[in-house]
């Protein structure tokens, strides 16, 4: 029979993956953390975090992510650099093949997150890397004296769309409703800055240009007029998709594809856990994925310890 590689491997090194590897290290159990990006999540691509408590003035995505890697591998958490091509459970562990090679354990805890969700308007695959982006923190500085789009009216869209603002001269937000969906401390700010115009109650139908991005078409919701804004880039933020492709028919998800749990982060299947943003649930913030990740992490340890599955 093969050996375990772990006692429990996390899927996903964010700030759920990341927190749980802090908790499982401290626990004494051999911990593997898997992500095919690196470390960090959506957080490392997020400008700046004000909202998670201990830093006041508050911390770039980037520094709060590396803090939590170094935390992570100071307790024992073995951060690997790997794709899941596939899992499966034999004889009470867990396989994940990976390109990297099998891993495998007898509990796992899927903190995978959340990706961008794509518009899927004509344009938006052609100009993908010409004007077209999912990150204004990583794309931001090219727009320097430019103008851009952001489409959405979500947190990371007002989020992304202020922080471009240090950048372009004009950001237009495009917004679907006459409110937005953004906490009240964002809109605030962004009602007074003066570099963004907001096109309400408006959607994007199209994203046009040549070799590159020089408009959007835009269709008022209401009286069904449409209009040309001229742009150097859109930047789209409608949302999120859960990263549960791999784990579909493993464990049961919900009619979005984020994975079902109770209150200790137990997925559907024995010895599954799950945490983070990939998981059914009302506020995805960073709090709550490191307040799931140390949930599930408390929930492997009391699980191998009752099936004293932990060191095999
Ligand atoms: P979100 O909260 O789901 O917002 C998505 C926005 O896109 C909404 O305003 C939605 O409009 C709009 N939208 C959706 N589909 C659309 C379409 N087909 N066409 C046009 N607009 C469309 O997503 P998010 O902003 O990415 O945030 C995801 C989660 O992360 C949220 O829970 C958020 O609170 C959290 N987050 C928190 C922070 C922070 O605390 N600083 C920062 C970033 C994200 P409607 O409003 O009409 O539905």
């Amino acid at each position: 029979m093969a050996k375990a590689t772990h006692d429990v491997i996390i899927v996903g090194a964010g700030p759920a993956g990341l927190s749980a590897g802090i908790y499982c290290g401290r626990a004494n159990l051999r911990t593997g953390v898997i992500d095919k990006m690196g470390p960090g999540g959506q957080v490392a691509t997020t400008d700046w975090v004000e909202n998670y408590p201990g830093f006041p003035e508050g911390i770039s995505g980037l520094d709060l992510s590396a803090k939590m890697e170094e935390q992570a591998r100071r307790f024992g958490a073995d951060i690997i650099l790997a794709e899941i091509e596939n899992l499966k459970e034999e004889d009470g562990l867990f396989t994940l093949c990976c390109t990297e090679g099998d891993l495998r354990a007898p509990a796992v805890i899927i903190a995978s997150g959340a990706r961008s969700r794509e518009l899927g308007v004509p344009g938006e695959s052609r100009f993908k890397g010409r004007g077209v982006s999912y990150c204004a923190t990583c794309d931001g500085a090219l727009y320097k004296e430019k103008v851009a789009v952001v489409v959405g009216g979500g947190d990371s869209a007002i989020g992304e769309a202020m922080f471009l603002t240090k950048f372009a001269r004009k950001v237009h937000v495009v917004h679907r409703r006459g409110a937005l969906r953004a906490t009240e401390v964002l809109q605030d700010r962004a009602f007074k800055n003066s570099r963004l115009e907001f096109v309400w109650s408006s959607v994007v139908t199209s994203i046009n240009g040549g070799d590159k991005v020089q408009s959007v078409t835009v269709r008022n919701v209401k009286d069904e007029r449409t209009h040309e804004i001229l742009t150097d880039g859109v930047f789209l933020y409608v949302g999120l998709l859960p990263n549960t492709e791999f784990i579909r028919g493993f464990v049961d998800l919900d009619e979005w594809g984020y994975v079902l749990t109770d209150d200790n982060m137990k997925a559907s299947r024995l010895g599954v856990f799950a945490a983070g943003d990939v998981r059914h649930k009302e506020v995805r913030q960073v709090v709550t994925a490191t307040a799931d990740g140390a949930m599930a992490a408390v929930s492997v340890e009391h699980y191998l310890s009752e099936t004293g599955k932990a060191g095999q």
